[in-house]
């Protein structure tokens, strides 16, 4: 039976370029199929990082800084592709150094009479206040973890809050998570490599549950050990 209803006319383009927000379609191996016309308006183009260009052809995870945040992304998208969890959200922050934003992702499964045809990612600010300048969040610093040099130190920023390991270099286990300007009243320097982390807070927040539903709770022990 064909479809006839107004519907069907439709198109899945049609319907991406008229999301609000910044929005991708992936397929399952994280290929951007098409990107909402707001991902593609310049003012949403970052500057100086070419890691964060999205286009259609490039994979999603590819425009991720860190190896952390990479996989945790692997794993909410598998989580969502395989049908486990079909819609997922969480709420973080994309500053700029002028301003505090706060957003909110939802990541949805898009199927057809039961198949997988692509996880729709999509991002709309929740809130933006302006606040004194932290130079840590320029684009360039965000970017500069690609460029480092053997005695740079490297500080770590949670990719999803914006919460800085303290102090710098410490290993995992002593390291507590402080805000951008709790760092700068310690005496941190704006003048140091910043990699992308997950803090414990965001790791529990957005990353477990993905990886609880993807995992039984033996296998997850070992994943998390890893
Ligand atoms: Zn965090």
């Amino acid at each position: 039976m064909t479809d006839s209803s107004p519907l069907a006319l439709i198109s899945a383009g049609g319907l991406l370029k008229a999301i609000a927000g910044i929005a991708y379609l992936v397929d399952g191996e994280g290929i951007i199929m098409g990107i909402s016309d707001e991902a593609a308006a310049p003012e949403n183009q970052p500057g100086e990082c070419a890691v964060c260009l999205p286009y259609v052809g490039r994979s999603i995870f590819a425009m991720l800084h860190g190896e952390d945040v990479k996989a945790s992304y692997q794993t909410l998208h598998q989580a969502v592709w395989s049908g486990k969890s079909a819609k997922y959200g969480f709420d973080y922050r994309c500053d700029a150094p002028d301003l505090e934003r706060r957003m909110r992702m939802s990541v949805s499964l898009v199927s057809e009479g039961g198949e997988p045809l692509a996880v729709l990612y999509q991002s709309l600010v929740l809130s933006e206040e302006p606040r004194a300048p932290i130079p840590l969040f320029r684009a360039d610093h965000l970017a500069s973890r690609n460029s480092v040099r053997p005695d740079d130190e490297i500080l770590t920023l949670c990719s999803y809050c914006h919460a800085i390991a303290w102090p710098i270099g410490a290993d995992p286990e002593t390291r507590e998570w402080i805000e951008p300007p709790e760092y700068y009243r310690r005496g941190g320097a704006s003048d140091v490599v910043v990699s992308h982390g997950i803090c414990d807070c965001c790791f529990e927040r957005v990353v477990e549950p993905p990886l609880r539903l993807l995992y039984n709770d033996l296998e997850l022990e070992d994943a998390v050990a890893d």
